[in-house]
């Protein structure tokens, strides 16, 4: 079973300096805890989940942070314009300087990169870059083996296409009957139903009921919890109050609910769970 997880994305032209990571590894958290700790200034690259939780951290040092995003809002092409409005109001209000739709263009520094210039001109000095604009899936390795390039398509069950290997987790795209593809999980939960799939696979078990698509993050004491695919909706209803980051944005195509996020409410996930059900029973028409 292939369950190598994921890598993070780096940004060639950051590659020759010192004062740059990424985050994955306990000791990378460490060591980031450590800078946000001595109050150095932080230059976050991407307004991703990664991006924002550790963009939250600092401000709870005191840190200053900005947050540059190629996107228009952050968690645009997933949330959609009002949650990504929302994110941006949340971060900012914070004190989070937040650059939306501009990307780094030239670096400044020998051996550290002590200013960034974007590509309105402007420049943003800091102390050190993170680079956390999502990541691939570790299965470089994999090369040869008689396996497709990417990610490791597989099975409700985790089969891949070579006999005997399964996979599951960050390195899998486990096949969603919903969407009537392969898909790409990228969470916790997921990796870990998934490794229990393939447990049932391997013993010759029918595969567990299928899960919905969900995550979790937590930010500025906020719990905000996702369930489902709002790439799919063409509207979102809010039912609460965003300013008070008390909220369930309710994701609906032609009416019909396929995500939830809710914001300081645990307890509508049950129901939402409920509305959503359905996606994990059927495949889409
Ligand atoms: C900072 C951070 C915050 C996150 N927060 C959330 C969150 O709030 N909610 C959420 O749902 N998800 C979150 N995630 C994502 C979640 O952690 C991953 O989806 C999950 O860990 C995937 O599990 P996995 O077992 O597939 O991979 P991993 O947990 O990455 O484990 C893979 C393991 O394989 C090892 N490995 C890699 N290559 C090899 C090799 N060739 N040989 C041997 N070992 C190898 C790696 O070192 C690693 O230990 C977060 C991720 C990060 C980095």
């Amino acid at each position: 079973m292939i369950a190598t997880g994921a890598r993070p994305r780096t940004l060639p032209a950051f590659a020759a300096y010192d004062n740059v990571s990424t985050l994955r590894t306990l000791e990378q958290a460490r060591a980031l805890r450590d800078l946000l700790a001595s109050g150095a200034r932080l230059l976050i690259i991407g307004a991703g989940f990664i991006g924002q939780e550790v963009a939250a951290a600092a401000r709870a040092h005191g840190g200053a942070v900005t947050v540059i995003e190629a996107e228009p809002l952050p968690m645009h092409g997933l949330l959609g314009r009002e949650i990504g409005e929302w994110f941006a109001q949340v971060h900012r209000e914070q004190g989070v300087e937040l650059v939306l739709g501009r990307t780094v263009k030239q670096i400044h520094g020998g051996g550290v990169v002590e200013e960034v210039t974007l590509d309105d001109g402007r420049r943003i000095a800091t102390d050190h870059v993170l680079v956390a604009i999502g990541v691939d899936p570790d299965v470089g390795w994999t090369t040869g083996v008689g396996l497709a390039a990417g990610a490791i398509a597989t099975d409700a069950g985790g089969r891949s296409d070579a006999a005997d290997v399964y996979a599951a987790g960050d390195a899998a795209a486990f096949h969603d009957a919903f969407l009537g593809r392969h898909a790409l999980s990228g969470h916790w939960e997921a990796a870990g139903r998934q490794g229990v799939a393939v447990a049932h696979a391997v013993a010759g078990e029918p595969a567990p009921a299928p899960a919905l698509s969900s995550f979790w993050s937590e930010q500025y004491g906020m719990r905000i919890n996702y369930l489902g695919h709002a790439f799919l909706a063409d509207a979102v209803e809010i039912d609460g109050d965003l300013a008070a980051r008390d909220f369930v944005a309710l994701y609906t195509r032609a009416g019909e609910a396929v995500a939830g996020l809710s914001v300081g409410r645990p307890r509508a996930l049950g129901e939402l769970r409920e509305r959503l059900a359905y996606m994990t029973e059927a495949p889409a028409g």
